[in-house]
């Protein structure tokens, strides 16, 4: 089923502004994920900023992007490459770090796959997906590029390695796009830097919400694994392929090598990808230690072996799928197995289900888990205090606030307002504004 094509997009104005720089939020505003915008200014130069999917069940998308010859990508998170075969429509070139493009080609089949086994409409085929490949443009953190008449760079995000702000020098001034940010080191991504600029724009996952010591919840993780296998128990550790499972993996391996942890799900190849491209992780050696040290499941076989190991970690990290659910319900007979999670669970996601009624669906059938679950706060998004201390420290006379619900980027807007003059934009509509206000 065709979701949209090309040409036919008709809320996007025809004419460029006549100054300052406008916005057109395709999707991610007052809403997590689904991201994609359209910049542009006076000299009609255009450009895309991430076009991801949400993946709920069904998908949500973006808006149809207009034409545009030049997008970037912030990082390989669905929610914001999703859908960026589609734009082989228009040839666009995508511009994203070495590390984001060498992932890409894992999480779009993975979307492919999970489109077609749900019956969920996807726009591009795999004949795009292979275009799209070939249209990767990569840059080193901090090397200038052009799109029209600006000039762009790439700043490490924190976030997952080879996540990337971008700064965007035009004619009139400054903008800094953050993507998802997090401005504290993680075991296998530096922390985001502020960046001086004009117009910043901000994700604001969590807004009106602070993180717990980010050491003490890894110290209670290890702990708590600790304590199910003393007692012969299996923790399973559901975590994202990209990030959160390397995150658990550089955690276990640093705190308790002793332990038999078995490696599961897209992540191992994910991990692969990354090991390619060393320049973008904090200790490449250390990731590269601490994959070797885990046991990788290849196979079935290997499958059947890690359900008598100590930790697994695999995916999916909010239980909505992948070899997690095939875990789980085997390891839901034996009471001294635990589930840990390791971070926020969407509303409707299955992680989220068994926290309030103890039961999710696998394989179609309602299942009851009477297994010890705990959840831990690993996050890899700059809390509310870190995300205001940042627009502060970047001193924009513009805050635009996106990639958050309503409540979440009022609570960021009313905490600075006064200092800068700041805007929550909404999906498919234009705004323009001003370098100086
Ligand atoms: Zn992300």
């Amino acid at each position: 089923m065709v979701l949209y094509k090309a040409g036919s997009f008709t809320t996007y104005p025809e004419e460029p502004p006549q100054s300052g720089i406008r916005l057109h939020f395709l999707g991610g505003a007052k809403e997590v994920g689904n991201v994609g915008c359209i910049l542009e200014d006076s000299t009609g130069t255009r450009l895309l900023i991430d076009y991801g999917l949400a993946p709920t069940k069904p998908p949500r998308y973006p808006s149809e992007a207009p034409k545009v010859d030049d997008a970037v990508f912030t990082h390989a998170h669905i929610d914001h490459i999703g859908m960026a075969p589609w734009l082989t429509t228009y040839r666009t070139r995508l511009h994203a770090t070495g590390l984001t493009a060498a992932v890409s080609e894992i999480m779009w089949s993975d979307t492919y796959k999970v489109s077609d086994i749900e019956g969920y409409p996807l726009a591009w085929d795999k004949r795009d997906m292979e275009e799209a490949l070939d249209s990767w443009y990569t840059h080193q953190f901090g090397e200038w590029f052009g799109v029209g008449d600006w000039r762009c760079r790439l700043h490490p995000a924190g976030h997952i390695p080879g996540a990337a702000m971008i700064e965007i020098n035009t004619p009139e001034g400054t903008l800094v796009w953050s993507g998802d940010i997090d401005t504290r080191d993680s075991p296998n991504a530096v922390g985001a830097k502020p960046i001086d600029c004009d117009i910043l724009c901000l994700e604001g996952t969590y807004g009106g919400r602070d993180h717990p010591d980010r050491q003490e919840e890894e110290e209670r993780l290890v702990s708590r694994v600790l304590e199910v296998v003393s007692r012969g128990g299996t923790a399973l550790i559901p975590a994202f392929a990209s990030g959160r499972g390397q995150d658990v993996l550089r955690i276990l391996h640093r705190e308790a090598p002793n332990l038999e942890v078995h490696y599961d799900g897209m992540g191992t190849r994910v991990t692969r990808e990354w090991m390619g491209c060393p320049d973008f992780i904090s200790d490449p050696k250390g990731m590269e230690a601490a994959f070797r040290w885990s046991r990788r499941v290849t196979g079935k076989s290997d499958r059947k072996k890690a359900l008598g190991a100590d930790v697994i970690v695999t995916t999916s990290g909010m239980l909505d799928g992948g070899p997690a659910l095939w875990y789980l319900n085997r390891l839901r007979h034996n009471g001294s197995n635990a589930i840990l999670l390791t971070g926020y669970q969407a509303e409707g996601s299955g992680g989220r289900k068994l926290l309030e009624y103890g039961r999710l669906p696998i394989f179609g059938n309602q299942t009851r888990i009477p297994l010890e679950i705990d959840k831990f706060d690993l996050s890899n998004h700059a809390d509310h205090t870190s995300l205001c201390a940042f627009a502060r420290r970047s001193s924009p006379s513009n805050l635009v606030i996106f990639h958050a619900d309503e409540d979440a980027a009022s609570k960021i807007g009313n905490d600075l307002t006064g200092e800068m003059k700041v805007t929550i934009p909404n999906n498919n509509e234009s705004i323009v504004l001003r370098f100086s206000d």
